[in-house]
């Protein structure tokens, strides 16, 4: 067992980053998540309060560099230096590429993929300071197999990837892991606002024959974690019922 340590968890207070959270806190870890909404925010603290989990929150929008930093800075100033970093935060903004607008492309790009460098960036030198550290991209199914109408998110996804096996090498000598998970389709509302035949479609394709559930996710995040897992670095874990099992 990994001895207690802090984790940030960008967009927690998502469908699948309530279930890391949570998996951590009961791990034992003291976690800390970022926010946008103030109001919303703060009612899903006290609901998180009230089924016994502590959750720090900081401001910061991560897909912006400056308030990425501010938002880590809150955080080592509430709980401590950062140990676990999972990169959760994510949206989609899906159309098919030849009408893709260029506010389309970028907000995907931005929030997904430029947020990794913009959180990673504040806490990788303390990590390699210290000598041990944890880092885990949430990226997705089509960003292993590609997606009609999501060249924005499926690219986002990937390159989520390629840093992963990038910054593994790079840091591996100072007992850092980098590891990324592919979720497939998940019960959140991210996939419950599939229009309903979409989704049946969907479920058709996955051979367990349902969608995902967070927990399942926050269980794939918190094998990397123990110092056990200290020699698994640079894999891309997919989670995902079976519903792609190539790269
Ligand atoms: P949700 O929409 O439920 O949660 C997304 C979280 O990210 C929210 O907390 C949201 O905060 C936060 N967020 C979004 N943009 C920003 C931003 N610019 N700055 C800070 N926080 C932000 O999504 P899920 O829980 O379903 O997804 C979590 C991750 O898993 C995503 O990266 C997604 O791509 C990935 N994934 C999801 C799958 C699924 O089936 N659900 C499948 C495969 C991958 P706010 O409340 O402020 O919007």
């Amino acid at each position: 067992m990994t001895a207690t340590r802090v984790a940030l968890v960008t967009g927690g207070t998502g469908g699948i980053g309530t279930a890391i959270c949570k998996r951590l806190c009961d791990a034992g870890h003291k976690v800390a998540t970022n926010y946008r909404n103030e109001d919303k925010a703060r009612r899903w603290q006290a609901e998180m309060k009230a089924s016994g989990y502590e959750v720090a929150l900081a401001r910061g929008d991560v897909s912006s560099p400056e308030e990425a930093a501010a938002m880590v800075e809150e955080v080592v100033r509430r709980a401590g230096p950062v140990d676990i970093l999972v990169n959760n935060a994510g949206i989609t903004r899906d159309g098919t590429f030849h009408k893709m607008t260029a506010e389309q492309w970028h907000a995907v790009i931005n929030t997904n993929l430029n947020s990794v460098f913009n959180v990673t960036r504040p806490v990788i030198e303390g990590m390699r300071e210290r000598k041990w550290g944890r880092i885990i991209q949430i990226s997705s199914i089509n960003g292993q197999k590609g997606q009609y109408g999501q060249a924005n998110y499926a690219a986002s996804k990937a390159g989520m990837h390629g840093f992963t096996i990038s910054l593994a090498q790079e840091n591996a000598r100072f007992g850092i892991t980098v590891n990324t998970i592919s979720p497939g389709y998940i019960g959140t509302e991210m996939v419950m606002a599939v229009p309903e035949p979409v989704r049946e479609k969907i479920v058709a394709q996955i051979p367990t024959g349902r969608l995902g559930a967070p927990e399942e996710i926050a269980y794939a995040v918190a094998f990397f974690l123990p110092d056990d897992a200290a020699w698994i670095t640079g894999a891309n874990l997919s989670v995902n019922g079976g519903q792609y099992m190539g790269w």
